[in-house]
């Protein structure tokens, strides 16, 4: 058996070594385009922008409660004063007058009554609503969170992972002396886009790699590939391991 012959086992240990290193890519990638995370992290998005109308609606509402109260007690400062002049006395005509405006000022407080009354409504309702909203908000937002957190520690864990198969690839790669085969591997790897298995087991009649079934008569005529020659699959050109 020629030296490339004893070597292609070592190359079946590499190749199983450079099909990881695929895979944690592939996976590496297929996490950092996750439609699931992108699409949690759009719903995070609106749900802190609607938190943030929420709070500024629950201002606005407290704003006016707060605008409703000073009037009706700016109108209740006037009528005090006018019943402490009424008090005092005067000409019926100025006792007429100030009357007229306690009645004027009477009726004034009770539109800015009403208009208080409507307002803490409103208050209640805005803070009522942002109460029922506020739990799902949060929710959007932890559950964010914890899908990028989960994504960031898979993608350490698979680039830990990498680095450890790159490592485990060079010792390999290092160990095996036929470099014109070495050579031929890695052609045959990176060929066509690259990502193809490069050496695969001869089992059963089907190659490893591409998974073909030989005819018999193919079958045969690799099983009796001269030792000299590697023997190669007619279909995908792995080299196999017989
Ligand atoms: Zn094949």
């Amino acid at each position: 058996m020629t030296p490339s012959r004893e070597t292609l086992p070592a190359l079946l240990e590499l190749q199983g070594v450079d099909s990881q290193l695929l895979t944690t890519l592939a996976r590496a990638k297929e996490l950092q385009s996750s439609e699931r995370v992108a699409a949690l992290m759009t719903r995070r998005t609106r749900a802190i922008a609607a938190a943030r109308e929420l709070d500024a609606g629950q201002r606005a509402a407290q704003d006016a409660v707060a605008r409703a109260e000073a009037k009706v007690s700016e109108i209740q400062t006037r009528i005090d004063r006018d019943t402490e002049r009424l008090n005092t006395g005067g000409t019926s005509k100025d006792l007429m007058g100030i009357q007229h405006q306690i009645d004027t000022l009477l009726a004034q407080r009770g539109r800015a009554e009403e208009e208080q009354l409507s307002a803490m409504d409103h208050a209640e309702e805005v803070a009522a609503d942002r109460e029922r909203k506020q739990p799902l908000l949060r929710a959007a937002d932890a559950e964010a969170r914890a899908a990028v957190a989960e994504r960031d520690a898979e993608l350490t864990r698979l680039r830990e992972e990498h680095a450890r198969l790159g490592a485990e690839r060079s010792r390999l790669a290092a160990g095996i002396a036929d470099a014109p085969l070495l050579e031929r591997y890695d052609r045959l790897r990176t060929a066509r886009g690259g990502g193809r298995i490069a050496v695969a087991r001869w089992e059963n009649g089907t190659c490893g790699a591409c998974g073909t079934r030989l005819s018999p008569a193919d079958a045969a005529a690799l099983e009796a590939t001269p030792d000299s020659a590697v023997p190669q699959c007619p279909e995908c050109s792995a080299m196999l391991v017989l």
